[in-house]
């Protein structure tokens, strides 16, 4: 129920207590991940199958929770929660903090931000990596490791986050907070501005890092979601990441048999092993990125 309309933006000042936004509910969507959750150093913690996997799943789960609760603390009315990693469905549902919704499964329409639109009123990256290439940052990849070099949107060397990010702000929403190694909240920072970020780990390498305790993790986790849904209550939140229009995407492929099929897309435009595709939608644009790699991985 919304008995909050026609009072304007009221924000009770305080610790971490408020409030009321705007007209309409404060509703978060929670993008999640796995490579950067607490703990995660190899891929058999984060793939289907492995032995270590089900552990893993279980803390992907309490991260999310965290993130979940900091933003009912701080406010927010609404929380919708997008499992992004490898087929969608590694959250525990059973377990998920009840007053979350979860999007889980794929392919689905959005991926890693299923669930976008202009309702929601900011995005937490949680369990994010680095793009890949980079040093000093855990399972750093771009999409899909075996496939994908680099990733340009327009001119901007980028990963997940930043495809994600730049839907997100097509429908004008900002991201507000993120959580991963030290270097994939440096990459997200330095891509879309300041903001709140949980480094649960600090990478010493793809496969090491000195990690956080859960509790000690979560405990930051849940604080940032908070300070990040009263800083977006204030306006103290990046701008929503906008790309210059036509916006171009240009993969890197690993070899050049998937830059062959990945440029049997039409209007693709093909360099070595960099196949491009430019539209005046970043939504198209994020499918057609997404239906290249699709076509290359097979
Ligand atoms: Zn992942």
């Amino acid at each position: 129920m919304d008995f909050n309309h026609a009072l304007g933006r009221v924000f009770a000042a305080g610790d971490g207590g408020l409030s009321i936004y705007g007209e309409s509910r404060m509703k978060i969507l929670i993008a999640a991940d796995m490579e950067g959750i607490t703990g995660v150093t190899t891929w058999d913690q984060v793939t289907p199958g492995h032995a270590e996997y089900a552990r893993f799943r279980r803390l992907m789960t309490q991260d999310v929770n965290a993130a979940i609760r900091g933003a009912f603390e701080a406010g927010a009315q609404e929380v919708l929660v997008t499992d992004g990693h490898w087929n969608g469905s590694n959250i525990l549902v059973e377990e998920l903090e009840p007053r979350a919704r979860l999007n889980t499964g794929s392919p689905s329409p959005f991926s890693m931000v299923q669930g976008i639109d202009e309702s929601v009123d900011g995005v937490m990256f949680i369990g994010y990596h680095a793009r890949n290439g980079s040093p000093n940052a855990v399972l750093d990849h771009t999409w899909s490791s075996k496939t994908v070099a680099n990733v340009w949107l327009n001119d901007i060397l980028t990963g997940e986050y930043g495809l994600n990010a730049a839907v997100a702000g097509h429908f004008g929403v900002p991201v507000i907070m993120v959580s991963g190694d030290q270097t994939a909240c440096a990459q997200v920072t330095e891509l879309l501005g300041e903001m709140e970020t949980a480094s649960v780990k600090q990478a010493t390498g793809r496969y090491a890092a000195e990690c956080l305790t859960p509790q000690t993790a979560q405990e930051m986790i849940f604080t940032c979601a908070a300070r990040a849904v009263g800083r977006l209550a204030e306006g103290d939140v990046p701008d929503p990441f906008v790309l210059d229009s036509p916006v171009r995407v240009t993969v890197e492929f690993c070899t050049s048999d998937m830059a062959d099929r990945a440029s049997r897309i039409p209007f693709t435009q093909r360099d070595g092993t960099r196949v491009s595709f430019s539209s005046q939608s970043m939504a198209l644009v994020y499918n057609g990125f997404r239906a290249m790699v699709m076509l290359a991985s097979g």
